[in-house]
């Protein structure tokens, strides 16, 4: 079975895409923490739509990982990886630690706005300047025409959409939408930590954000609407971080769903497992 080409270096991945600059083409990059799923493969056909040459870059990014999260024991399958990929991506750019986070590296990128909404960042306190540092990294050596970043993680679109503007970075953020299994359940490389038992009751999240989104669309308050969902997460067995309705642009506090877009937003966890999703309302 065919396994997309690998380039474990910067200097590598600069000689392939010297190399397609030459001969014309468009770049798109989608970067990813690797165990890929059909999430991850929907943004890659979104990459190939947009440019004659995608890479997919895998790198479980250590300084995005809190130090009681998941670092560790996060899933890494390259090989299955590149088999999944195919010949749908170009070229994996999966560099190791070292090769990211040289000795001495002491250079962060870090932003307000999106960034400090008191979402994700209010239990990920250096989550944010995890991802815009090696986001910015990956823009710098991969120098793509377009990225794409999911839905999913929908602060985290937010982040990367306001940093490449604040940087003058060159290159179009492009969003994908989350995919879901059949239950509704948003796909993700941490649904293989649950259990049986919490897996049959993670698609709560999603039918938790389907009903509140329903009742805010006909004109209930948040202040009604948001802890009853709570209140059913919680009855469910979930342990909630937040769930809340905010401006779908800026991330900020709503009052009323009738005058802005309004995005819902949740963080949950289900033995152990943090999960977390959003919809549109
Ligand atoms: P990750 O490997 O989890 O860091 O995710 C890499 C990229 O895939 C990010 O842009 C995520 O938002 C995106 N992604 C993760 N899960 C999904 C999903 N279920 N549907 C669409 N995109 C996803």
């Amino acid at each position: 079975m065919h396994m997309t080409p690998v380039a474990p270096t910067v200097e590598a991945l600069r000689r392939a895409v010297g190399n397609w600059r030459r001969e014309g083409a468009r770049i798109a990059l989608v970067p990813t923490m690797g165990a890929l799923h059909e999430g991850h493969l929907s943004l890659v056909e979104i990459a190939r739509r947009q440019a004659e040459r995608v890479v997919v870059s895998i790198f479980v990014n250590p300084t995005q990982f809190g130090p009681n999260e998941d670092f560790a024991k996060y899933p890494r399958t390259l090989d299955d990886d590149r088999r999944r990929l195919g010949t749908l991506a170009d070229l994996v750019f999966a560099p190791s630690v070292e090769e990211m986070y040289p000795a001495g590296f002491a250079t962060t990128v870090s932003l307000e706005g999106p960034a400090t909404a008191g979402l994700e960042d209010a239990f990920r306190p250096t989550h944010f300047a995890g991802v815009a540092t090696v986001v910015s990294k990956l823009f710098i050596q991969t120098t793509p025409d377009f990225a794409v970043f999911g839905e999913k993680d929908y602060q985290q679109l937010k982040v990367v959409t306001r940093m490449t503007r604040d940087l003058d970075l060159p290159v179009t953020i492009v969003p994908g939408e989350t995919v879901r299994e059949a239950d509704g359940l948003a796909m993700s490389s941490r649904n293989r930590y649950l259990s049986a038992e919490a897996r049959a009751k993670a698609p709560a999240i999603h039918a938790t954000l389907s009903t509140c989104a329903a009742r805010l669309r006909t004109g209930e308050a948040p202040a009604t609407v948001l802890p009853d969902g709570r209140r059913r997460l919680t009855d469910a067995g979930f342990t909630i971080d937040y769930l809340e309705a905010r401006n779908a642009e800026t991330l900020a506090p709503v009052e009323s769903v009738q005058a802005e877009p309004v995005r819902l937003l949740v963080a949950a966890r289900l033995d152990g497992t943090r999960l977390i999703d959003n919809l549109a309302v």
